[in-house]
């Protein structure tokens, strides 16, 4: 025990930590607006049907359990970067990609940001929006990578702070890397609009930064995919050469399952394959090999038209649902008549809400309402539904007036 005796005790995850919280409350009206998963209007966890009818075909194909190439194997690869990047990418249609599977969207912010560490020519720094998804920094701290802040949210207005950003990547050494969110930004659920994706794109091209999308809600923010890939296609277009962080854990319903990819754009053919080679052999030191499950769900359904379609309108029913709930909860506050603005509830998008609730109307909520969130006033808007909207709207307005 002496050999492990200066290992200090690390803070709990402030998520996981509201749930427990939320599990011990034995009120009947609670509700947990701190989960980062979807629930249908029951409550419940949701299964895809598109995904069920793919889980389906494939026990019927009675597959073996042989390893998957250390990438991943090029059916799910393919797929999944097409889906990112469009039917007419450049790099897709050149083969100046270099894709491999991942661990959910996690794994491949892990290995992006690990290999940049090792291979990368530029400025070892990575930028991140203030604020960002809190494991965001925590990655590059378990990795030693030096992390920065450029301004993304305004607190005065709950949108985007297009002039600060901007700003803040002049500022940005030439060279150094800037991780954006693809779509439905977490924690704040403000987007920059298309216009305003076109000066970030026109910015951080003159300033010589490195892209590094992190998408793990497509589909998710409109209920469209090729709408949430707007940016990263945008990018693409404009001669970027971004790096991509893929998850299906959302937009499939595929949490647990830890199905993800990383993609690198190259300038060309030779690079990528040279890319392509260190990052499997660093796949190789740490997993081997991904996992097979998850990944041939995913690769069923974007490579099967009828299923693709069925799953199209799957994350869309989620995305829809999800926007009618802020609509319901944002006509409740306003309804009773509270004195502040509420309009951010509807315009920000995807699964997570910046209120502008400070600490103390949190722990107000918490503590006399049995609504649980994370401090810095985001809720899970997948945690809203047809039964609890009122409650919640009453209690969002009866702290706040
Ligand atoms: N990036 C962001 C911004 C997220 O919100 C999440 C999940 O909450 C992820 C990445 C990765 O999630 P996973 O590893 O489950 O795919």
């Amino acid at each position: 025990s002496t050999f492990w005796g200066g290992v200090p005790m690390g803070p709990p995850d402030v998520i996981l930590g509201i749930t427990e919280a939320y599990k011990r409350d034995t009120d009947p009206k609670k509700v947990n607006l701190g989960v980062g998963a979807y629930r249908d209007d029951a409550g419940k966890p949701h299964i895809l049907p598109s995904v069920r009818k793919a889980e389906e075909n494939l026990f019927n194909r009675h597959m073996n359990h042989e390893y998957a190439p250390i990438a991943g194997d090029a059916t799910f690869t393919n797929a999944v970067a097409k889906l990112a990047l469009g039917e007419d990418s450049p790099a897709l249609r050149n083969k100046t990609n270099c894709t491999v599977q991942s661990l959910s969207g996690t794994g491949a912010l892990r290995l992006g940001l690990e290999f940049v560490t090792k291979h990368y020519g530029g400025v070892k720094e990575l930028w991140l929006p203030n604020p960002t998804w809190g494991n965001h920094p925590q990655i590059c701290n378990m990795i030693s990578l030096p992390h920065k802040k450029y301004r993304y949210y305004d607190p005065k207005t709950h949108g985007f702070d297009l002039n600060g950003a901007c700003e803040d990547i002049t500022k940005m050494p030439e060279g150094s890397i800037i991780l954006l969110h693809a779509c439905a930004h977490n924690p704040t659920g403000v987007d920059p609009k298309p216009e305003e994706w076109k000066q970030l794109s026109q910015v951080i091209k003159d300033q010589k930064v490195l892209p590094f999308f992190d998408m793990a809600y497509q589909g998710f923010a409109t209920g469209n995919v090729d709408n949430d890939a707007f940016a990263v296609r945008l990018f693409e277009k404009e001669g970027h050469h971004i790096m991509l962080a893929q998850s299906f854990a959302k937009n499939m319903g595929l949490y647990g399952e830890r199905v993800g990819a990383l993609t690198f754009l190259c300038p060309d053919q030779e690079t990528a394959a040279k890319m392509m080679s260190q990052v499997k052999i660093m796949i190789r030191t740490i997993y081997s090999n991904p996992a097979i499950n998850g990944a041939r769900i995913v690769s069923e359904i974007l490579n099967n038209p009828e299923l693709n379609q069925m799953w199209l309108s799957d994350v869309k029913e989620m995305a829809d649902r999800i926007i009618s709930m802020r609509k319901e909860l944002r006509d409740g506050i306003e309804g009773r008549g509270n004195p502040q603005k509420w309009n951010h509830i509807t315009d920000q998008i995807g699964m997570f809400c910046y209120t502008g609730l400070k600490p103390n109307q949190v722990e107000r909520l918490t503590k006399e309402f049995h609504i649980y969130l994370t401090k810095d006033g985001r809720i899970s808007v997948a945690g809203i539904s047809s039964k609890n909207v009122d409650y919640v709207a009453e209690a969002i307005h009866k702290v706040t007036s």
